[in-house]
């Protein structure tokens, strides 16, 4: 597929024709590096259907008013923006600028999201907008993440195109991911209940930075939803992230009391959030906030964005975060970025049996049985095709 050039306009069916190419295959758009690149380069103008009314704020007087999707509480005068810079408000109305805009769109394993216990082996059409609630060091996908609507080519892609398109490519899923559906939150919705009516799952990756009504209703229209806890400390949240922890703590509870499959992500930074008291504090909390059964992964940093200046993680620090979460009883501890490393797989806690056995984002066998360990029928937490 080639990208369109800046300046030519994209329509349904060329989307969908575009989408709809013979022998599309994971990665087939270009994302070998784990960055997701902009599948059309389409200039962005205003158009309305991008705009559609913000579901989560409250008016206040002088046409002000406040954001309640994310944990920042935004107060915006007439014409200003949130800090996510993706909604505005217009004489005293709170929009979302970014329903339909989408400014990637790519095809992904879902273990590379990455869900080890949902649905193994399945692509999934990962999308996203321009935009995000926080300003990560470390981001991958700075370019779209941490600009505006305006400054992101983009392409007008209805939650039913969406579907559509994920059909036509044998993807059971839609993943929104790369920036941050949090903020694209109004499309997330909309899009997940188009792909329900076709018999297409939703996933979300996010940072979990989202205020507890808005994740409740998203929590009842995705399937699963994976978050990245950036650290187990403030100090890291405020000068790496510039977020805050505890919200998003809340937000692992709620969606485990909400029944949505979750998964964690931990990305370990040298010498900013590798220290075993961090792990071990880390790994105690979920097992009393969250219980034994949630997937955590400890993914290697590559040096990017920000912190060039730092190495990439070294082998020994995620084995040694992984064994703390271990020996703490998390029953499923992965080691991420590190293809062919034997904590990628998936070993029965029972019986410690290997049960999906895993190369990089490729599942090279499973043996479970209907959601069971097919040598000693331990039921194992997820969600199953098999
Ligand atoms: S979603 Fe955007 S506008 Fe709303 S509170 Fe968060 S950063 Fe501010």
């Amino acid at each position: 597929m080639r990208a369109h050039s800046a300046g030519e306009q994209i329509d349904r069916r060329t989307f969908l024709q575009a989408t709809a190419l013979p022998g599309l295959a994971a990665c087939a758009w270009g994302c070998l590096s784990g960055s997701a690149i902009p599948l059309y380069a389409l200039p962005t103008r205003e158009d309305a259907r991008f705009i559609v009314e913000a579901q989560f704020y409250d008016k206040q007087a002088y046409k002000k008013i406040k954001c309640k999707l994310c944990p920042r509480e935004c107060v915006i005068d007439d014409r200003e923006r949130g800090y996510c810079g993706v909604r505005e408000n217009r004489g005293g109305t709170y929009y979302t600028l970014v329903h339909s805009r989408l400014a990637i769109a790519h095809i992904d394993p879902i273990e590379k999201k990455p869900f080890f216990h949902f649905c193994p082996g399945i692509l999934a059409f990962s999308v996203a907008t321009a935009g995000c609630n926080v300003n990560c060091k470390f981001c991958q996908n700075w370019e779209i993440s941490q600009a505006r609507p305006e400054q992101v080519r983009a392409t007008y892609v209805s939650p039913r195109d969406l579907a559509a398109a994920a059909q036509q490519n044998h993807c059971p899923a839609i993943a929104h991911t790369y920036s941050e559906p949090v903020i694209f939150y109004e499309y997330l919705i909309d899009a997940a209940e188009a792909a329900h009516g076709v018999g297409i799952k939703s996933v979300v990756v996010t940072g979990g930075y989202i205020q507890k009504d808005p994740l409740k209703k998203m929590c009842r229209r995705v399937d699963a939803i994976k978050v990245d806890l950036k650290a187990f400390s403030q100090k890291y949240y405020k000068e790496i992230v510039n977020g805050d922890l505890k919200p998003v703590l809340d937000t692992l509870v709620t969606i485990r009391h909400e029944g949505t499959w979750l998964e964690i992500v931990y990305l370990v930074v040298p010498t900013l959030n590798d220290g075993d008291a961090e792990f071990q504090g880390l790994a105690r909390w979920i097992k009393s906030e969250l219980g034994t059964d949630v997937p955590v992964h400890f993914t290697r940093f590559y040096p990017q964005y920000l912190l060039k200046n730092l190495p990439p993680t070294p082998l020994e620090t995620l084995e040694r975060a992984k064994a703390i979460a271990d020996n703490e009883g998390l029953h499923y501890v992965y080691i991420g970025n590190v293809p062919g490393h034997p904590g990628e797989n998936t070993y029965c806690p029972q019986c410690r049996h290997l049960l999906i056995e895993r190369l990089g984002f490729v599942v090279r066998k499973m043996d479970l049985h209907k959601g069971k360990c097919r040598y000693c029928q331990h039921p194992i937490a997820g969600v199953w095709q098999t």
